[in-house]
């Protein structure tokens, strides 16, 4: 049976695998169609043109924006961007940078608390695309200072723990009209961490869907069977466009795969084509 996954991670991220072995991951598990939604990054899309073209296998180039919503960290995904629209690289690259901000301030954090690991080891890690709390977790889990990626979360690196420093984001309004200047479909990311009632995303979707909002990420590898129900009349309701995906990390999620999720994820083909003709442009759409 062949799949399609919208939400994946490669290594320009926090995902541990290059986009190429993301691409063949992809056709072990017989995806047919596969977008490419690194965290504030879009480097990852061109080499996994060139594996898609060979194995063919379509890549949607994607990315996913951090934001903020109401005082909560919401993640913003764009379909079908185009990657050479420099106004959106000057917002991402300007975005990566509230991340490395944040990242050196974490260690230094880590640091006063007794912990001696160094800023080299996890820029190290994180190479060269978009840096993250992962590349943290990371390297205090190689030093020995915790036993899994989850402790480390948990002691010192999610909100509210001991290391932890907020960042700096743009509003959830910002990007999604970045997104839609770039010429990309705008949609909002696993609703299940607003952690928030029915009716408040609702009101939630009301508000980002008058900013330019064009869909519900109803299908994740951490949506139960009922609550992607609920994306989806959510959706339906609105008059917006359902997507889905696994949000492959590699090893730092290492219960999810490409395409399957933990092994149940089936996201639907024909989702593929309404989010399609969002992104082109009308036929009879003046150009310039
Ligand atoms: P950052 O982008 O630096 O804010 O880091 C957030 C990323 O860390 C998310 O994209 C998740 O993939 C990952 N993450 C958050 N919490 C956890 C956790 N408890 N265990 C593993 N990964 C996590
Ligand atoms: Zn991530
Ligand atoms: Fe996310
Ligand atoms: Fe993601």
């Amino acid at each position: 049976m062949s799949r399609i996954d919208l939400h994946v991670h490669t290594a320009y991220s926090d995902g541990d695998r290059s986009p190429s072995e993301v691409v063949a991951l992809a056709k072990e598990t017989n995806v047919t169609t596969l977008a490419i939604t690194d965290h504030d990054i879009t480097s990852g899309i061109a080499e996994a043109n060139q594996a898609g073209h060979q194995r063919e296998i379509e890549i949607i180039p994607g990315v996913e924006v951090s934001s903020r919503f109401q005082g909560k960290e919401t993640h913003i995904l764009g379909y079908f961007i185009d990657p050479s629209h420099a106004l959106l690289q000057t917002r991402l690259s300007r975005l990566r940078a509230t991340r490395d901000t944040r990242i050196h301030d974490m260690v230094m954090r880590l640091q006063r608390l007794g912990i001696p690991i160094r800023h080299e080891d996890v820029l190290a890690t994180a190479g060269t695309g978009s840096i993250g709390r992962p590349h943290i977790a990371h390297v205090l889990l190689q030093q020995g200072f915790v036993q899994s990626v989850r402790e480390a979360f948990e002691r010192y690196l999610a909100e509210g723990a001991a290391a932890y420093v907020e960042r700096d984001l743009p509003s959830a309004e910002d990007a999604i009209a970045w997104i839609n200047e770039a010429g990309g479909v705008a949609v909002l990311a696993h609703p299940h961490t607003a952690h928030v009632t029915d009716s408040q995303l609702e009101r939630l979707c009301r508000t980002l869907q008058a900013a330019g909002l064009r869909g519900i990420e109803a299908w994740h590898s951490s949506h139960s069977f009922q609550q992607t129900e609920t994306y989806r009349a959510l959706a339906r309701k609105l008059n917006l466009i359902v997507t889905g995906g696994s949000d492959f990390h590699g090893r730092l999620k290492p219960d999810i795969q490409v395409g399957i999720g933990r092994g149940d994820l089936c996201v639907p083909q024909e989702i593929v084509e309404p989010l399609r003709k969002l992104a082109a442009p009308p036929a009879s759409a003046p150009r310039g």
